[in-house]
């Protein structure tokens, strides 16, 4: 379904649509400006130049050098009666990758492209920004809007909390958005409960015996341990997990061996696993290091595990996902356009913010096949229909106003 937002003969033109329909022309410069000078994660310096500069400009108070590069906007409305606070969650980073698209707009720098969104993320945080210290009267409380860095890793969320952007005023809920080219331009994923999986990463090292590949009895064969374990490490899902639940445990590496006679002396994996149900942590990692354990020892190899949790499975509130779901409703007109079963096994790390205070994390739907526009996150030519920022806006927008009113 592709809408052709924003509609002119939409029901309500009158107040917020038409003035955030205004800023359309701005949301793509920005947009395109940051599209053209992507950062890695905590090297956001021109991007938090850029989004300074903004807010300065508009009379915004805001803090920089939060984590790093985040930056912390604080727009206090004029409506009496509210003393809540509602933060939006933005994040800036690009990711390492060759852009290969050929538009006006492209990278300039060499490696680094912004191949998930999150210069879009950042215009519509900086629309609504924008638009909410024009309309003040609008809106009782506070709203903090969060430019986070490093979300595609090593993670900047996490410090963010730490350096305490949720307290002083304290956060009582807080929305974010991810642009979707899994999902079409005029719809909206919005659930309640898990949105986005967990995420945790291992290596592990199988320490066999080496020696001549025709003399396999004098040997512990690396290659053949690591072939049982990485079988066995399949069962986990398939005879572990309560198969109500989702889980993906994935090696994704594997490295061994020299030549074809010479049996293999050591064989190293890496791997990640993916859930929902936040009652698995801790129990991956326990099963996995059972399961190479016992191998090896059947084999008399040795091993060495690293394992790690990087992100939180993404839980939305059931009220705050509700509001959510209502305003997109209003925004995008038809109830058809909200997918509840837009569910992914990718990981954010929006997942901290929202184990910190109740919220709501949804996919705006950006792709536009038409165009040309419906390439996966991380690819190389990804691109999304600039149609979805003024989308974007307007639901934070409705948000702020339901929830601080
Ligand atoms: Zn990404
Ligand atoms: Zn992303």
């Amino acid at each position: 379904m592709v809408s052709t937002f924003p509609n002119p003969s939409s029901v309500d033109l009158s107040g917020v649509r038409l003035s955030i329909r205004s800023l359309q022309p701005q949301l793509v410069e920005w947009r395109r400006r940051l599209h053209q000078q992507p950062e890695l994660g905590f090297q956001e310096k021109l991007t938090a130049e850029l989004i300074s500069q903004k807010l300065q400009e508009w009379g915004i108070e805001h803090q920089t050098g939060i984590a790093q590069t985040g930056i912390v906007a604080i727009i206090k409305g004029n409506k009496l009666g509210s003393e809540k606070v509602l933060a939006i969650r933005a994040d800036m980073d690009a990711l390492p990758i060759q852009e290969l698209n050929q538009v006006p707009y492209c990278s300039q720098h060499d490696g680094v492209m912004h191949a998930c969104g999150h210069d879009g993320h950042t215009a519509i945080a900086l629309g609504t920004a924008y638009y909410l210290s024009q309309h003040r009267e609008d809106f009782g409380g506070t709203v903090k809007i969060i430019f986070q860095p490093a979300e595609e890793g090593p993670g900047g969320a996490k410090p963010m909390i730490e350096a305490g952007v949720l307290k002083n005023p304290d956060v009582d809920a807080i929305i974010g958005l991810h642009l979707w080219n899994n999902l079409p331009l005029g719809t909206v994923g919005v659930r309640s409960g898990a949105l986005m999986a967990a995420v945790e990463s291992f290596n592990c090292k199988i320490l066999g015996k080496g020696g001549h590949g025709a003399i396999p009895h004098q040997t512990i064969d690396a290659v053949v341990v690591s072939a049982q374990v990485i079988n066995a490490l399949q069962s986990i899902v398939a005879r572990n997990v309560n198969p109500i639940d989702s889980a993906v445990v994935t090696v994704g590496e594997l490295h061994a061996g020299s030549k074809r006679n010479v049996i293999a002396d050591t064989a190293r994996m890496s791997g990640t696993v993916r859930y929902f149900n936040p009652a698995y942590k801790g129990f991956f990692y326990q099963r996995i290091e059972q399961i190479i354990a016992g191998i090896c020892q059947s084999y008399g190899a040795k091993y060495d595990l690293e394992y790690w949790s990087l992100y939180s499975p993404v839980i939305n509130d059931a009220g705050m996902a509700e509001l959510v779901r209502s305003v997109a409703e209003e925004v995008i007109e038809t109830p058809l356009g909200i997918v509840p079963e837009c569910q992914t096994m990718a990981a954010e790390d929006m997942s901290f913010f929202l184990e910190a205070v109740p919220g709501c994390y949804f996919f705006l739907g950006s792709a536009n096949p038409a165009k040309d526009l419906a390439y996966p996150h991380h690819h190389p030519r990804f691109d999304f229909d600039e149609t979805a920022l003024a989308i974007g806006v307007e639901i934070f927008v409705r948000s702020v106003e339901k929830f601080l009113n």
